[in-house]
């Protein structure tokens, strides 16, 4: 007698986002083990790894602005970015609650006992048409779940914007520059937490706190899966 799970499986079997491989489970335990994993001390204000913590460093110092800390859950290597290349498309926002879970087990010493707003950097509305799903929308849904956080929309993007990966890094500054507005009164006197999946240059998550600063925001906390270290040259 086969069981309800089994004939799932067999029906819906589920592929590690990881590898590929049949697991049954949405990331299998080898790729779970080998996710490269932020453990030590890091820059308070970007997230770069250090041998010390750090409130701010020259990687971060004159260009991340409005920001006020990052926490990242992994270095954006294997079989991490293949993990989010699977949220972001393929209906991969099944990945979601737990990849969320995962960075807000980061993101929890952090808050201090505070309440702050959960949001997302939100993509272009007519993105979204052809995507079916924001995919940080989703993974900001799963962290306020995991931490018992309210997750609001706080943001718009007001600007149909190219993908920050096919521009050079003075191109992406003004890609994004101004393309956020606050559109909401919520974020007055809050602390918030603003959910994306991987922090690059930081120029989208600063253009994102700089409009929520502007809408009254106290402190800015961008809570990222992947920091990419290519973005720290
Ligand atoms: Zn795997
Ligand atoms: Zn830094």
């Amino acid at each position: 007698m086969i069981n309800y799970g089994t004939a799932m499986e067999l029906l819906f079997p589920t592929r590690c986002a990881g590898c590929g491989e049949y697991a049954g489970r949405p990331l299998c335990p080898a790729c779970n083990a080998s996710m490269p994993l932020i453990g030590g001390p890091a820059c308070i204000r970007c997230g770069t790894p250090y041998p010390h913590e750090v409130e701010e460093c020259q990687v971060c110092r004159d260009r991340i602005k409005h920001l006020d800390a990052t926490v990242a859950l992994a270095v954006y290597e294997e079989p991490l970015r293949s993990v989010i290349h699977k949220l972001k498309y393929d209906n991969g926002w099944r990945l979601a609650p737990l990849l969320g879970a995962m960075v807000a087990v980061r993101l929890a010493p952090r808050l201090a006992g505070k309440q702050p707003l959960v949001t997302f950097v939100p993509m272009h509305r007519r993105k979204r048409r052809t995507r079916g799903y924001d995919h940080a929308e989703k993974l900001a849904r799963g962290v306020g779940q995991a931490l018992g956080l309210a997750v609001v929309t706080l943001l718009e993007r007001t600007r149909y914007t190219q993908a920050q990966s096919a521009l050079c890094h003075d191109g992406r500054r003004s890609n994004v520059e101004g393309a956020f507005r606050a559109v909401n009164g919520e974020a007055q006197g809050r602390e918030v937490v603003l959910v994306d999946d991987v922090f690059t240059t930081g120029y989208t998550l600063c253009a994102c706190a700089r409009a929520l600063k502007a809408a009254g925001a106290v402190k800015v906390t961008a809570c990222v899966l992947a920091r990419d270290m290519l973005g720290a040259a």
